[in-house]
C-alpha cells in the first residue's frame, strides 16, 4: 500500500507537469498546493491539522502550515489511492459506514506519521464525523486537540465567544512556535483574502447573467485550493491571473447554447467529465453552494474579530433554515431552472435536509434532483448510472 509521502510525491509530479505544460492559474495553484504539501513532509515547519471551515490566515500568520483534512482526502483521491487508505482504517476497526471524506485522510494518518502537528483544531460548526476524526488523530499523534465551539446563531455575542476562543488558539500557536502573535502580518493576510473575495464576487456577477458567459466547476476547484492551503500574496496573484484568464475566455463568447441553468448543492462529485456531459445537453452549471460567498468583507483593523465573524457567518451552522435561506437566495439570484443535490453516502449533515430543501424549491418552481454518490472516492460512484440520472433530469427540465 502507498504511504502518504508517496501520494504527495506522485501528486507533485502530476501538478508540476501540468503547470509546465499549461501554465494557467488553476494549474499553477495546483502546483503551489503540491509544493506546500512537500513542505509539510520536511519536518522543518510546524503543522496544524484543521478542517475546511476554519480560516487559514490565523495559522499562516505564525509561519505554520495548515493541513486540511478534506484537502488530504482530495489529494489522495487525485492520485486514485483512496481505496488503499480506506482499507487501512477498516483494518484498524473503523466502520465502513462512517464518512469517507474523514476516513480517507485518517487512513493517511494511520499509514505513517509524517504529518505530526503541533495542534489540531476542530470545530462544532459542521458534522459529528469531523469532530471524531480529530479525536482519533489527536490520539494517534499524541497532540492536543482544540475543539472550537461555534454557536448556532450569528450575533455579536456569538462573535465575542468565538473571538475569545481564537485568542486561546493564538496563545497555543505562540507557545508551540515560540513566536509572539504578529497582528500586522495577520492584517496583511486578511487584506489578500478580501481581494480574493472581491474577485470571486466579480465572477459571481458573470455567472448571474442570462445566458452566463462563464459556467462549469472550474471556479470551485480553483478557489477550493486557495481556501485550503494557499494564502497571502501568492494566493492574491493567482486569483488575479485567474480573473484575467476568465475575462479572456468570456470574450470568446459562449461555447454552446444555454438551455438550462443549474445549481449544484453540497459537494461536487470526483467523477470526470460530469459537467462537460451536462454542457453537451445544454445544461450549464451557474451556481454552486460550495463556492458561494456567505461572509462579509473582513474588517482588517480588527483581524481576530473579523475571522471570528467569518466563522459565525458559516452557512453550515445552526438549523437547516440557515442553509435553506442561502440556497433560495442563490436560486433566485442566478435564475436557475433546476437544482442537483449531491448526497454523500453516510453524511447526515447534507442528506438530513433534502426533503425540506426539495419542498421549498418546489414552492419556488425550481425542479430538484437528489443524486446519491461519494464525494471523496471516485471508484464508489457508478458513472454511467449518474449520467443517465442527470440526462433524464435535464430532459424533464427541457420538456
Ligand atoms: S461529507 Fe458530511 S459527514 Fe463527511 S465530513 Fe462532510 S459534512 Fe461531515
Amino acid at each position: 500500500m502507498a504511504s502518504l509521502r508517496e501520494v504527495y510525491q506522485e501528486f507533485y509530479q502530476i501538478a508540476e507537469a501540468r503547470a509546465q505544460r499549461k501554465p494557467f492559474a488553476s494549474n499553477l495553484a495546483l502546483w503551489e498546493m503540491a509544493k506546500n504539501c512537500q513542505r509539510q513532509l520536511t519536518g522543518n515547519e510546524p503543522l496544524v491539522w484543521t478542517r475546511c471551515t476554519f480560516p487559514q490566515e490565523l495559522i499562516w500568520s505564525f509561519g505554520i502550515l495548515p493541513v486540511y483534512a478534506e484537502m488530504v482526502t482530495t489529494i489522495i483521491g487525485h492520485v486514485k489511492k483512496s481505496p488503499d487508505f480506506l482499507m487501512e482504517t477498516e483494518s484498524a476497526g473503523f466502520s465502513t459506514d462512517s464518512c469517507t471524506v474523514q476516513r480517507t485522510s485518517l487512513g493517511g494518518i494511520l499509514s505513517d506519521s509524517y504529518l505530526k502537528p503541533v495542534l489540531l483544531i476542530g470545530s462544532t460548526d459542521f458534522c459529528e464525523d469531523g469532530m471524531r476524526f480529530f479525536e482519533h488523530a489527536s490520539r494517534h499523534y499524541q497532540t492536543e486537540y482544540f475543539l472550537l465551539e461555534v454557536p448556532p446563531i450569528c450575533s455579536p455575542e456569538s462573535v465575542d465567544y468565538v473571538e475569545e476562543q481564537l485568542r486561546s488558539i493564538i496563545a497555543k500557536l505562540s507557545q508551540a512556535t515560540g513566536k509572539p502573535f504578529d497582528q500586522e502580518k495577520l492584517k496583511g493576510l486578511i487584506r489578500c483574502s478580501n481581494q480574493i473575495r472581491a474577485i470571486q464576487l466579480k465572477i459571481e456577477e458573470w455567472k448571474r447573467q442570462v445566458p452566463a458567459p462563464i459556467y462549469g466547476r472550474r471556479e470551485d476547484d480553483f478557489f477550493g485550493l486557495l481556501n485550503m492551503g494557499i494564502c497571502g500574496k501568492v494566493a492574491g496573484e493567482l486569483a488575479s491571473k485567474y480573473y484575467e484568464e476568465i475575462v479572456a475566455r468570456a470574450a470568446q463568447g459562449l461555447r454552446g447554447a444555454e438551455k438550462i441553468r443549474l445549481m449544484w448543492l453540497y459537494a461536487l462529485p470526483p467523477v470526470p467529465k460530469v459537467f462537460e456531459f451536462l454542457e453537451e445537453l445544454g445544461a450549464h452549471l451557474v451556481a454552486t453552494e460550495q463556492n458561494s460567498i456567505h461572509w462579509d468583507e473582513m474588517y482588517e483593523n480588527e483581524p481576530v474579530r473579523a475571522l471570528a465573524k467569518k466563522i459565525c457567518q458559516s452557512r453550515t451552522i445552526g438549523p437547516i433554515e440557515n442553509r435553506l435561506r442561502h440556497i433560495i437566495r442563490m436560486a433566485k439570484d442566478y435564475q436557475v431552472d433546476g437544482a442537483v443535490h449531491f448526497s454523500h453516502f453516510s453524511c447526515a449533515y447534507s442528506v438530513g435536509g433534502i426533503r425540506i430543501i426539495r419542498d421549498e424549491l418546489a414552492r419556488q418552481g425550481i425542479s430538484f434532483l437528489n443524486l446519491d454518490g461519494d464525494c471523496a472516492v471516485a471508484q464508489h460512484n457508478n458513472i454511467d448510472q449518474m449520467r443517465e440520472t442527470l440526462e433524464s433530469f435535464v430532459e424533464r427540465l427541457t420538456h
